[in-house]
């Protein structure tokens, strides 16, 4: 199969769909790859890598999209992109459609094969190709709190770790899935005092065996939340209630209880946000100050590290490419039930039920 990989064109995304080691892998099984100039650049992958692992470099988008019978992307087609998906055409990449019905409308009306990477679930209902990005969040929550907790950045001027003599930073963890045990993690590898609030209670048993000492396992009730806002220095929000909003957990009038110069680090605010006052920020502008509590509401937290984003992202999706390259779609996801799940949209037609209920459509 003739595989092609476009350069990210949607404003600040520096991650690449597929690493130089890709395509060795592709053309061991025999398929070609077709790299666009600097696609890598922006993740550290100079063309020249690319072009020793056996792609071909092309200068234009366009000519990829023409020719190529897989396009493998990171984010979903932007409008500029609409006119280029063809009849036929398999593109993998994350497209989160019931996010837009103009994307969803361009892509079945191109005829393209849409897998997107958000609903490959394996058969524990687990996401695989979104677990990565959220390891990344969690870690990142940890340190972009520290540094927004420093007194030139805005924040209270403590140091998590503390030092010999300092009492440690108290940090609290809202939810404790993915990206919230990773959170918790970091911080309690910096030496914080941490703690980690969820609702469900196999779930902290659980982390209350596995995770560290300086790690407290809370249930999350409105009451325990609000009793211990007052000593923390950095909340993470990291919940998730799959297919809905996410809950607000710390409301606007808790904010006057907390300390001055504290942090919030809103990780779920891709899905609204669990804390009353958060609204979507930028990798440019990524905080800002709310009754002297300063909020940092970053939805798209990974592109800052489009190295390690782009490693992790493609060791997870990798193994699924090879699959459609080798089997042609039909057959691939007829015998993978977790390749299944991606498919999306198929010769015009919405295949996946939330896509079409989220805009009422047919499927
Ligand atoms: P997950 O499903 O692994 O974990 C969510 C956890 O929240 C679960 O353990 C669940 O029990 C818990 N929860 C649900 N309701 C709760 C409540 N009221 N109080 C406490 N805990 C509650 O999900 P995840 O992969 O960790 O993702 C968490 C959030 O981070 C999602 O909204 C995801 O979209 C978002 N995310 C954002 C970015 C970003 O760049 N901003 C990147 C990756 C993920």
């Amino acid at each position: 199969m003739l595989i092609g990989v476009p350069k990210e064109i949607k404003t600040h995304e520096n991650r690449v769909a597929l690493l130089p080691s890709g395509v060795t892998e592709l053309l061991r099984h025999g398929h070609q790859v077709m790299v666009q100039k600097d696609a890598g650049l922006g993740s550290g992958f100079p063309d020249d890598l690319y072009k020793k692992a056996g792609a071909t470099i092309i200068d234009s988008a366009d000519d990829i999209w023409e020719k190529a019978e897989m396009i493998m992307k990171v984010k979903e087609p932007i409008e500029q992109e609409y006119h280029l998906m063809r009849d036929g055409q398999i593109i993998f990449t994350y497209f989160h459609f019931a996010a837009s019905q103009e994307l969803t409308e361009a892509v079945k009306l191109s005829g393209a094969i849409a897998i997107a990477y958000e609903t490959v679930e394996k058969l524990d209902g687990s996401l695989p190709l979104l677990i990565p990005m959220s390891e990344v969040a969690g870690r990142m929550a940890t340190q972009e709190g520290a540094k927004y907790l420093e007194r030139p950045m805005g924040g209270r001027g403590v140091l998590l770790g503390g030092i010999p003599g300092v009492r440690p930073g108290n940090v609290m963890v809202l939810g404790g899935g993915i990206v919230g045990v990773n959170a918790a993690r970091m911080a309690a590898g910096l030496g914080a005092n941490v703690t980690i609030y969820d609702i469900s209670l196999p779930k902290l048993r659980y982390l209350d065996e596995v995770l560290p000492a300086n790690i407290t396992t809370m249930f999350s009730s409105t009451a325990n939340i609000r009793n211990d806002i007052a000593n923390a220095d950095l909340v993470i929000g990291a919940v998730l209630i799959p297919g809905a909003k996410a809950p607000k957990l710390v409301t606007r009038d808790m904010l006057s209880l907390m300390k001055p110069g504290a942090v919030l680090v809103d990780v779920a605010i891709d899905q609204g946000g669990c804390f009353e006052t958060s609204k979507a920020t930028t990798h440019e502008h990524p905080t800002y100050v709310v009754d002297n509590v300063v909020h940092y509401c970053v939805a798209n937290m990974p592109g800052a590290v489009p190295y390690t984003s782009t490693i992790g992202l493609t060791n997870v999706t990798l193994p699924y490419a090879v699959q459609i390259a080798n089997k042609g779609w039909v057959k691939a996801i007829r015998e993978n039930r977790e390749l299944e799940f991606g498919l999306n949209i198929a010769n015009g037609k919405i295949v996946y039920r939330d896509v079409a209920e989220a805009f009422d459509l047919e499927w």
